[in-house]
């Protein structure tokens, strides 16, 4: 992009002429070179040319990004054409223009198309990477995105929001394109309704792929959202047709209507945790949707709250979610509710679904001191009810008189109150395909960029074999790539350096070798960006390291973001962390986050802090910093104390973390009186079962808000089986 502007013509227009363009290497005899950018087929090689050429813009120009990499391009594509000669804005090759560093692109005027390009490698500076508008006041109508790609383009702080699509004005169109691993906070693309020019929109997004995004660890990881609580009264009137949302994962809510007189009809919402939350405004029509959870964890179908909405004609299938996230949720209401609490459900029509292997139905979810409007003027008919195992998945959590239930059909016996609106049979015959439902994956986005596969992070990519030594380990990995192997033969290996770790990787030994890792510094692996570690077969010792306050094994760092983070432990022998006072084996820094802690096999002895510290999101804003963390099999001797301590705050209520679970372990004395043996505040799922503890105080136990679970069983304390080794205090109720 350090050529002079230029422009090089193709096709259409081969008349004019003439006169070199210097450097661009590219000037095949059918082109004409050197002319103006005011009719079609201009190619622009500099974002100074690019300017020139939009300035210059007429109705049915073409302008063409030349093939490459294009870094820090902040593009502005404003214009004026018409509905039969709209301005194009297109890759010179679909694929192959690549915006990447601090780019964005606006939108505004009329009739513009854009369509071929990919962001990647970067985040925008803006609020948004690809806007509808200029500015507040510089609106797009009646302008289209096609084929268009963002890729992992997130601001590297977790915390900072943005939105990877924002659509203002009105009657625009996003379409066909690939929007994949949005990490940072904000949903990946939302319809803005803050000014009048932008309600009642008729926007119409369609066969878009909606690529995986990860867990996000509070509020704020929407894959999709329609307006907010401050406009949701008003129509927005958008169109969300035949898109494909794949592991959407990135809270309860995979879509957050927040708007009336929507459509969301035939988009496939495969293995995606939470719902689609019909959260504020009335009348959306909810048809023809696939809802797959393939039975993984959380995964929902609708939440329906507020007044006229439509849910016909869905399939929900496999769907292993239940309260905020079961397959069909109906909330109970706050009387004379505020804008942005819970408007009471009335007049829903719940009709001709099919319900297949779902786990749960939730009627009048929520109900609790403050939500007590119960829906009303309600109908369920027609509708085939199979729930998992030979168990309904009806729950009724308020008086569900409001609901009207008629000629179901359902393979048990619905609870009593809504029995006589079904119809049991023994065999329902459902239809053999999902066909007519949904959409396939493959019929969405683009097809020139790969959709993501669901592989391992850790799956082996290259095996690395290394010998004992002074700082191999830091060498090694210093050039590592997303799934490596390093396997370590017998012998020590002392590091004098930090090894900072952006990509998952893994560090086994070699079989039957007995590596031993040693390191100076006060943490030996950093893992930042998307890092995850793998340790198998090894032993380490903090002997080594100074004696400082704060150490740590493994930390975690922003210096190039904070993605989401992995570790697996696993046959792993952590000895003498103790030359102070806090020494941890795995700590959490402020803004991190991990999908996954799993601990198998392992023994801890001798370590003087928290072994592993997740609690550093002390602001109550429902922020935290580990999804799963499962310990199981392993033994804990002499540790300071506690050995888990996981800090949730806040009454937030759009997450299914944190989970805690602990199985068949061993404690022997941890902490002293004022170190039970792990602190735990705020978790909603968790498990303590089948451990043994000697010389150890209860797990002190926080429960806060949602509805938290904390299981525990045949523990046994010093020779005596016991089933409850917690102190749990329950602060869910205080306001
Ligand atoms: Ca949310």
């Amino acid at each position: 992009m350090k050529r002079p502007p230029c422009m090089i013509w193709i096709a259409a227009v081969v008349t004019l002429a003439l006169g070199g363009c210097e450097g661009t290497g590219f000037n095949p005899p059918w082109q004409a070179v050197g002319a103006s950018a005011t009719e079609r087929g201009v190619v622009i090689d500099t974002p100074a040319a690019f300017e020139t050429a939009v300035e210059a813009a007429k109705p049915g120009d073409r302008i063409i990004l030349a093939d490459g990499v294009w870094t820090d391009f902040d593009i502005l594509f404003e214009g004026e054409g018409t509905e039969g000669a709209p301005i194009e804005l297109a890759a010179q090759t679909p694929g192959q223009v690549v915006l990447s560093g601090q780019s964005s692109l606006r939108l505004a005027g009329q009739h513009l198309v854009v369509s071929g390009l990919v962001f990647r490698d970067g985040y925008t500076p803006r609020n948004e990477v690809i806007s509808f508008r200029k500015d507040a006041e510089t609106l797009a109508f009646n302008s289209r995105v096609t084929n268009t790609v963002i890729d992992g383009y997130s601001n590297p702080v977790r915390s900072q929001r943005d939105l990877w699509v924002g659509l203002y004005g009105r009657n625009n169109v996003f379409d066909f394109n690939h929007l994949s691993g949005k990490q940072n906070a904000g949903p990946t693309l939302a319809v803005r309704l803050n000014t009048e020019e932008s309600q009642q929109n008729n926007h119409r997004i369609a066969n878009n792929y909606f690529g995986p995004r990860p867990v996000f660890g509070s509020n704020g990881g929407e894959t999709f959202r329609i307006g907010t609580s401050h406009f949701s009264l008003t129509e927005s009137l958008t169109v969300v047709e035949n898109n494909f949302f794949d592991r959407c994962s990135g809270e309860v809510e995979i879509v957050s209507n927040k708007s009336g007189g929507n459509v969301f009809r035939g988009n496939t919402f495969y293995a995606s945790r939470g719902t689609l939350t019909l959260r504020h405004g009335n009348g959306t029509l909810v048809e023809n949707n696939l809802f797959d959870g393939a039975d993984a964890p959380y995964t929902g179908g609708v939440r329906v709250i507020n007044g006229d909405q439509t849910i016909r004609n869905n399939y929900f299938k496999d769907l292993t979610g239940n309260r905020f996230s079961g397959a069909l949720v109906i909330m109970n209401g706050v009387p004379n509710s505020p804008i942005n609490r819970y408007h009471q459900v009335d007049n829903a029509l719940i009709e001709g679904n099919i319900f297949d292997g779902v786990a749960a139905i939730e009627l009048g979810e929520g109900s609790d001191a403050e939500r007590t409007a119960v829906p009303v003027n309600s109908v369920f008919r027609q509708n085939t009810v199979i729930g998992q195992g030979d168990q309904t998945p009806f729950s009724l959590y308020d008086d569900m008189s409001g609901i009207a239930f008629s000629e179901n059909t359902a393979s048990a016996r619905a609870p009593e109150g809504i029995a006589s609106g079904f119809e049991v049979a023994g065999d329902i015959a459902l239809p053999s395909t999902v066909e007519g439902y949904g959409i396939e994956r493959e019929e969405t986005g683009v097809s020139w960029y790969p959709k993501p596969s669901d592989a391992s992070p850790f799956e082996q990519a290259r095996e690395i074999a290394l010998a004992p030594g002074p700082d191999v380990l830091s060498t090694a990995l210093a050039d590592a790539q997303a799934g490596d192997h390093f396997v370590l033969a017998s012998g020590r290996y002392h590091e004098s350096k930090l090894v900072t770790l952006g990509v998952p990787v893994t560090l086994r030994a070699a079989n039957g070798a007995e590596p031993v890792i040693s390191f100076e510094r006060p943490s030996l692996f950093l893992l930042t960006g998307n890092g995850a570690l793998a340790l198998e077969g090894l032993r380490v010792t903090g002997e080594a390291a100074p004696d400082g306050k704060g150490n740590s094994f493994i930390s975690t760092s922003s210096v190039e973001g904070s993605g989401n983070h992995l570790l697996e432990l696993k046959d792993v022998h952590i000895v003498d962390f103790d030359v102070n006072g806090g020494f941890s084996v795995v700590s959490a820094q402020k803004g991190a986050f991990f999908d996954r802690i799993d601990v198998e096999g392992s023994r801890f002895e001798d370590i003087s802090g928290t072994v592993f510290k997740l609690d550093p999101e002390t602001d109550d804003y429902g922020i935290y910093n580990s999804e799963f963390l499962s310990i199981k099999d392993s033994k804990f001797e002499r540790i300071g104390g506690p050995v888990v301590s996981v800090y949730r705050g806040g009454r937030d209520e759009s997450t299914f973390g944190p989970h805690v679970d602990i199985s068949r372990s061993e404690f022997r004395d941890i902490g002293g009186a004022d170190a039970p043996l792990m602190v735990l505040h705020g978790i909603q799922k968790g498990s303590f079962t089948g451990n043994v503890i000697a010389g150890a105080e209860p797990l002190a136990i926080t429960l806060t808000t949602g509805l938290p679970v904390f299981r525990q069983m045949d523990n046994t304390v010093e020779g005596a089986a016991q089933d409850t080794f917690a102190a749990v205090s329950d602060l869910r109720n205080r306001k």
